[in-house]
């Protein structure tokens, strides 16, 4: 086997409150994996147990072969980087760097060394003896980084590290934490709520769901086939539609399922243009009238009624889309075989 991290069965409970429910995890080295879910739903639990600041209830956790479950947490080889920044005030940033290294009674040379080299990792040379409060939210996380790595874990844990950045910062330092991650091949679980955050990092996505992994998969796998509606509405802005709603819209379907998705993308619309053949073989045809019309850069994401039905409909902003206008009647053309049939939750 080469899963370097394995978690099999692993359960919390706060009280009476199940807050892991049976979680099975393997990590390959040097993979990064993330867990992706909405708020409360148990990734910070999960890292903490896997950090050994929480007790399991139930289940067992190993890295590379080892049991964690009597490992106290500063045996475990883990590195861990939290939302808030959580550097020492009173320390410089290189001494935040060091702090771990010293803990473990490395020398002052070693230690210097290994802290020039990581504070070049991450692109703050030059900040070395400068305190945390004068540096950008930014520029604390990447010493963050770096003091997490400076006790070389087998396995980096990262808790929402972006979520307190702007949305600017926050691109920049997670191409860069990708980028540092491959260099070292740093096995590394990477936690966050937000789907795109998770789409350009991961090497694999976990979805969570109230305690448990709901469904696992490259980005491209679960962008184009999620598996129930709780994960097309998380995943992306995924058109849910009932049975109902399909059969208005299709005028019929050959499947048991109750509930269905179609992208906003793979709708097609056309308004007052000739219809090009191509473009409608083998769709289904509605008309329908926008109903709100919104710029989202490359995109242009329009609202439109159909059939008592508003659908999301994306076009790709390149210039030559002629405008499309609240209250203008389009047709849509739909393809049935983007249709996706949602399983039930919980089946
Ligand atoms: P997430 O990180 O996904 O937002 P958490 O792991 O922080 O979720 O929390 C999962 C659930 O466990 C939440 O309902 C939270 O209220 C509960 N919880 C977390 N820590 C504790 C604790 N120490 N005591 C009681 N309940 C807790
Ligand atoms: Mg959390």
């Amino acid at each position: 086997m080469n899963d370097f991290l394995k978690l099999q069965g692993v359960r919390k409970m706060f009280g009476n409150s199940c807050v892991l429910d049976n979680v099975d995890l393997q990590i390959r080295e040097g993979e990064l994996v993330t867990l992706l879910g909405p708020s409360g739903c148990g990734k910070s639990t999960l890292l903490r147990c896997i950090a050994g600041l929480s007790e399991l209830d139930g289940g067992s956790i190993s890295l590379a072969n080892k049991d964690l479950g009597k490992q106290p947490p500063r045996l475990r080889e883990v590195g861990m980087v939290f939302q808030s920044y959580a550097l020492f005030p009173n320390l410089t940033a290189g001494q935040n760097v060091e702090y771990g290294m010293k803990m473990r009674g490395l020398s002052k040379e070693a230690r210097r060394r290994r802290c020039e080299e990581l504070l070049a990792l991450v692109d703050l040379e030059d900040k070395r003896d400068v305190y945390p409060q004068s540096l950008s939210g930014g520029q604390q996380q990447r010493v963050a980084l770096a003091r997490s790595l400076a006790v070389q874990p087998k396995v980096l844990l990262l808790d929402e590290p972006l979520s307190a950045l702007d949305a600017k910062i926050r691109k920049n330092l997670r191409a860069e934490i990708r980028d540092i991650q491959k260099r070292l091949n740093m096995t590394t679980l990477f936690v966050t709520h937000d789907q795109e955050e998770a789409l350009t990092v991961s090497d694999r996505i976990c979805i969570m769901n109230k305690g448990r992994i709901v469904q696992e998969g490259t980005p491209e796998s679960l962008y184009t086939e999620p598996r129930t509606e709780f994960i097309a509405r998380f995943m992306g802005s995924y058109n849910v539609l009932t049975r109902p709603e399909v059969m208005a819209l299709f005028g019929g379907i050959d499947s048991s399922a109750e509930s269905f998705a179609i992208r906003p993308e793979s709708v097609v619309l056309f308004n007052g243009r000739t219809v090009h053949q191509e473009d409608i073989n083998g769709k289904t045809l509605v008309e329908g009238t926008i109903h709100s019309v919104s710029v989202l850069g490359n995109i242009i994401r329009c609202a439109v009624d159909t059939a008592g039905i508003r659908l999301t409909v994306d076009l790709l902003n390149d210039g030559c889309w002629l405008r499309v206008e609240e209250r203008e009647k389009v047709t849509l053309a739909l393809d049935p075989a983007q249709l996706l049939h949602l399983e039930r939750e919980g089946a």
